[in-house]
């Protein structure tokens, strides 16, 4: 056997696997090894979000669509997750002037992607995971060291640093992934961050009159050329937009740095918005700009324990809104590859990497692409008219 400390052939008590990130990718996969036997710890640095309103202008409202629906499925969570999704039949582009249009997804409407907050799906990953014999989550644990050699880690704690150790050790930590840097300094691993001179900031359009003040059964779409916002619903009846603009420079959001500047431009660029969104103003003035870019690295993997996934692999930019639709599908692909190698991580490990690399290098560059259309082409008469291929 690959001397990783774990039996083969998937017995009911299998070794022990150290996650990295209790996100959405974390959380998914604890599930999956637990159905496997394995005994899963989650390290997660911030505390535990169950019950805690999201950071300041950091909710995000994922589109989950039929990929990450299936991940979800596979192990009984689909039904608990679309309760508290809001289908979307296709996208509502708001032009300058004039009446809005809805292009529909499918050519019969009967499709849909599902408008979900990141948090809640978290949440409910979270308890799913923790809800499963063999694993458990340690909060307020930020990982800083890590030897691939040993599987020993170190995290940064309140009361200081703690070293733990797995035969496994798993980063699903995200785009700024600390154990892609760690691989990246043990030498086993090179990449590229493209990052996007757009950046994106969250804003709110609150319900109205206790109602959605839009229609809710629409992926809202603001297509400005250089700048663009959506809107998806919440199932409190409001709107989450997210307007996305070079982070720097003029003719972007510093470009606006007084009130009365971006109630000008609000009103100018985006007038059915303003009489919407009374908080506009001083959600633009007090929410964060957030950073948007593409990760590309290899190897996911060193010596047949460390492995990256979601994210921590392969982080794309929003627009084609299947970053962690993606991630769930590394997931079930990483089962897919256990079944394959039975359980052997030192084989399972590149099979996962050899059958994801295509896949995931091409929806990044759809991703890329799909941001030229949603800004630009939705917009124009001669697409309004062809097909939408948005969201697949
Ligand atoms: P993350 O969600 O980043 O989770 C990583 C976790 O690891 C976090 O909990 C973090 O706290 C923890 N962590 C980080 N570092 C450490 C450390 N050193 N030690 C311990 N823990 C650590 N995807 C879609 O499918 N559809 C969409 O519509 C969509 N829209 C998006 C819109 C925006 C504006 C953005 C920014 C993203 C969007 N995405 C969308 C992408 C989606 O959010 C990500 O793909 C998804 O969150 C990836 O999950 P992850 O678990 O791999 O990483």
């Amino acid at each position: 056997h690959a001397g990783n400390g774990l039996p083969p052939g998937g017995g009911p008590r299998m070794g022990e696997v150290a996650v990295v990130g209790a996100g959405l990718t974390g959380c998914l996969l604890a599930c999956f090894l637990a159905r496997r036997g394995y005994q899963v710890t989650l390290y997660e640095r911030r505390p535990d979000p169950r019950g805690r309103p999201p950071e300041r202008g950091r909710s995000i409202n994922l589109a989950l669509s039929e990929r990450g629906l299936d991940a979800l499925r596979r192990i009984g969570l689909d039904g608990q997750v679309m309760a508290g999704a809001l289908p979307m039949r296709g996208r509502m582009v708001h032009p300058v002037r004039g009446t809005p249009g809805f292009q529909p997804y499918s050519t019969h409407g009967d499709r849909a992607i599902n408008s979900i907050g990141r948090g809640a799906l978290n949440d409910a990953l979270l308890a799913a995971a923790t809800g499963r014999p063999g694993v458990r989550a340690v909060f307020g644990h930020r990982l800083t060291g890590l030897d691939p050699a040993s599987g020993t880690m170190t995290f940064q704690t309140e009361d200081g640093e703690v070293k733990a150790s797995a035969p496994v050790v798993l980063g699903a930590d995200g785009a700024g992934s600390a154990v892609r840097g760690r691989l990246l300094a043990y030498g086993t691993l090179t990449e590229t961050v493209d990052l996007l001179d757009h950046g994106y900031k969250e804003l709110t359009i609150p319900p109205h009159d206790g109602d959605f003040a839009l229609d809710p059964g629409a992926l809202h779409i603001w297509p400005r050329g250089t700048s663009m916002m959506i809107a998806l619903p919440n199932p409190d009846r409001s709107f989450t937009c997210t307007l996305f603009w070079p982070a720097d420079g003029p003719g972007g959001f510093a470009s606006l740095d007084a009130p009365e500047a971006v109630e000008r431009h609000f009103r100018a660029e985006y007038p059915d918005v303003m009489p919407l969104a009374p908080g506009l103003v001083e959600d633009y003035l007090r929410n964060p700009v957030g950073t948007l870019g593409t990760v590309r690295c290899a190897s996911w993997h060193a010596e047949g324990r460390v492995g990256l996934i979601g994210d921590a692999a392969h982080a794309i930019v929003p627009f084609y809104g299947q970053g962690a639709n993606c991630a769930f599908e590394d997931v079930v692909e990483l089962d897919r590859c256990l079944d394959a190698a039975g359980d052997d991580w030192a084989e399972a490990l590149p099979l996962f990497e050899a059958r994801r690399r295509d896949d995931t290098e091409a929806i990044a560059r759809m991703a890329l692409a799909n941001f030229v259309e949603m800004r630009d082409k939705v917009a124009s008469p001669v697409f309004r008219l062809g097909k939408s291929v948005e969201h697949a």
